[in-house]
């Protein structure tokens, strides 16, 4: 590691001025370390002008000038402010108003009878013929040979409870004035760089200077797009075996589960199994997305992966975004393999203790061949005896570290990523360069198309009317609401207040379910609704992924407006698991169009339009659009000329990474380890990837 490096993985709180005392509001704004504060970038600017006299002030700018002191008036009472009063170059009077002073601070640094500097908003009131001129809380005052540092443009920070714009200005000023060159990674040589680059960016002079058009800022995002490529490269890269020995096994378990189904594997079901197993049996390490709408059966597809790579005597993990659905692939999973004689082992964050040990023994003996679990199953402490398989269910959940931490428990095992998420289209190449993609484009025989209504809040009772008719009939139902709590500020339905008013109505046929109860707590939940014992889920959106429960036949969706269009698939697939006519029902607050739901079952199609309508700046549902996020830009832009141009920086970074690994395999030219030294950076710096690649 370089020197320059070292210094920009410095700990915030090893600088005086932040200490134990405001690290938590640095660590909250930006992150822990040096680098984590310099890209934190100004979002505005301020101009501060020189005048003669307050009268040449112009209105709400900041103004600097000298002045007189000629009084101090201490505030009467304990809450009215602190006075003094000043005559300006031309004998005009005026006041600066302090409240929650320090008096003796003021007496010093604006003694009675003395000419200082001030600088600050001059606010003017003006009342029949009298004008007052007065300033509250100067940003600065002082002696006159420091006005100058007061003239010119000023740079605004985002800020968080706690810290103030000068004193973040000031850190990042006492951290950069030290900083290093860093050795070169890019190869194109028309950025200013790295250093020079931070540098300018946190002393812009002009409004273009914010933009990410401006070369400074422009060489940061493009960093940032190209550590995220090269991570995305390395963690989808195959590890090449020396010898490929070809490995024509025969699929036994694979054929005996086969047999056992109570329906037959679709077409697409079909030919994606096929896919993997060419993988397999090639002797090379597959690297597959298997990417298939909701529905699709993906699940199985990964399982008869699973079965082949246990014939071999091998293990395969699982990797799922939550609990539930952790829950939910075992115990599904673990009832299709036991008339196979297998076992099926979960771990979440939830098992502690001796129970976890338990499992963590079962993975670690090979007793268990299939280990479903969340971020859990990443631990150090999770050794497999023989791992085979890695499944990423729901991959776009993931990030490239925790990719990169499952398949670093070995170095061979294949890698079969699943998502329902159609990605954008000009992102898939970015995603997944080098990954093969397997596509379920066939949902189940017999599925019919989710009759989609969308239907005015006002209309409720009706609602209510329908789902009572179909649940009479051994249906279910989800509801789904945006909050749980009732704020003051919204009237949005809570999930909480409509389970209360729906159980007035369905007694404890309903149940509740959302993200602040205990995990147990929405186990009971969950399993009274997988069973039948309740018919009718309210809930929040934590059952948006991977939930299968056959006989829901219902989806009502509260405030429909408030979600992505591709969130709102998501939850819609969770419906329509059956040959039954399912619905699903959005119910808005104000008028809006859902056209595209109603008349759209392409999943790829919604995505797209998705990021057509929703644009920058709604954060809701992004996760689920499938769209990485990034600190120095949001790569989802409003006006389509900044998204084009930034598709376009984008790709470019796409190009040299590979590029560069392309000429460097393992890192070692002197841009190779530049580039290990911008991975860790920006945080990609998991073991494996740097072993991977050398
Ligand atoms: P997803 O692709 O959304 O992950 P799942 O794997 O959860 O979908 O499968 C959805 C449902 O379809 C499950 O209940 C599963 O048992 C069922 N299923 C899977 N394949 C078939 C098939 N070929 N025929 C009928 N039902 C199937
Ligand atoms: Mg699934």
């Amino acid at each position: 590691m370089s020197a320059p490096l070292d210094y920009y993985l410095t700990e915030l709180h090893t600088l005086a001025a932040i200490g134990k005392r405001r690290e938590k509001f640095y660590k909250k704004l930006v992150g822990e370390r040096f680098i984590d504060l310099l890209w934190h970038l100004p979002t505005q600017l301020s101009f501060r002008t020189k005048i003669d006299n307050i009268q040449e002030a112009p209105e709400n700018t900041l103004v600097t000038f000298e002045a007189t002191v000629e009084l101090h008036q201490p505030g009467l009472r304990r809450r009215s402010p602190y006075r003094i009063w000043m005559r300006d170059n031309k004998n005009n009077r005026f006041e600066l108003l302090f409240f929650n002073a320090y008096d003796r601070f003021l007496q010093r640094v604006a003694p009675e009878g003395r000419k200082i500097g001030i600088s600050g908003q001059l606010k003017c009131d003006r009342a029949h013929d009298t004008v007052r001129y007065h300033m509250s809380h100067p940003d600065f005052m002082g002696p006159l040979d420091e006005m100058g540092k007061w003239i010119g443009a000023e740079r605004i920070y985002g800020l968080t409870a706690g810290l103030t714009r000068s004193m973040v200005a000031s850190v990042i000023d006492q951290v950069i004035k030290p900083s290093k060159e860093m050795p070169e990674w890019i190869t194109d040589s028309t950025y200013p760089s790295f250093l020079n680059a931070l540098k300018n960016v946190h002393q812009p002079q002009v409004y273009e200077n914010l933009n990410f058009t401006d070369p400074s800022r422009q060489r940061l995002i493009f960093d940032e797009f190209l550590a995220y490529h090269l991570g995305m490269a390395l963690s989808n890269r195959r590890t090449k075996p020396k010898v490929i020995s070809k490995n024509t096994y025969v699929p036994k378990l694979g054929a005996q589960l086969e047999a056992l189904l109570p329906f037959k594997l679709t077409n697409a079901q079909i030919s994606a199994i096929a896919e993997l197993r060419g993988d397999m049996q090639n002797g090379q390490q597959m690297v597959r997305l298997l990417q298939g709408d909701v529905g699709s059966g993906k699940t199985l597809v990964a399982v008869m992966a699973a079965l082949d790579v246990a014939d071999q005597g091998l293990q395969t993990a699982i990797l799922v975004p939550t609990e539930i659905l952790s829950r939910q692939h075992a115990a599904k999973i673990g009832e299709l393999l036991q008339p196979l004689g297998l076992t099926v082992a979960m771990l979440t964050g939830r098992e502690k203790g001796k129970a976890r040990d338990k499992v963590i023994e079962t993975i670690k003996s090979g007793e268990a061949t299939i280990v479903v679990g969340t971020h859990a199953l990443l631990e150090d402490s999770v050794i497999f005896q023989n791992l085979g398989l890695v499944v990423i269910d729901e991959q776009h959940r993931f990030g490239v570290e925790q990719r990169l931490a499952l398949a670093s428990k070995s170095k061979t095992a294949h890698i079969l990523s699943m998502t329902a998420t159609p990605i954008p289209r000009t992102l898939v190449l970015a995603n997944h360069g080098d990954m093969d993609v397997s596509i379920l484009n066939e949902k189940p025989l017999g599925r019919k198309i989710i009759q989609t209504k969308v239907i005015s809040v006002d209309r409720l009772d009706e609602v209510i009317e329908q789902i009572k008719a179909i649940m009479s009939k051994g249906r279910q139902v989800y509801w789904v609401c945006p909050l749980i709590e009732e704020s003051e500020k919204s009237d949005l339905a809570a999930a909480v207040a409509r389970c209360d008013t729906l159980r007035e109505i369905f007694g404890d046929k309903v149940e509740l379910m959302h993200g602040r109860m205990k995990g147990p707590e929405k186990d009971a939940a969950m399993q009274r609704f997988l069973s039948g014992e309740a018919t009718l889920l309210v809930s929040t959106t934590v059952i948006e992924v991977g939930v299968d429960v056959p006989q829901a036949t219902v989806m009502v969706i509260e405030h429909a407006q408030r979600f992505g269009l591709a969130q709102l698939h998501q939850l819609r697939g969770r419906v329509g698991r059956n040959d039954i006519q399912s619905f699903c029902l959005l119910l808005y607050g104000q008028p809006l169009s859902f056209q595209t739901m109603r008349d759209c079952h392409d999943g790829f199609k919604i995505a797209e339009e998705d990021l057509r309508l929703r644009g920058g700046g709604e954060i809701i549902g992004t996760k689920q659009s499938g769209v990485p996020k990034f600190r120095l830009c949001d790569l989802i832009q409003e006006d389509p000329d900044d998204a084009t141009f930034l598709e376009g920086l984008f790709a470019k970074a796409h190009n040299m990474a590979n590029e560069a690994l392309k000429n460097d395999p393992d890192l070692s030219s002197s841009q190779g380890l530049a580039l290990r030294e911008l991975l860790i950076l920006h945080e990609y710096d998991n073991a494996e990837l740097l072993r991977k690649s050398g």
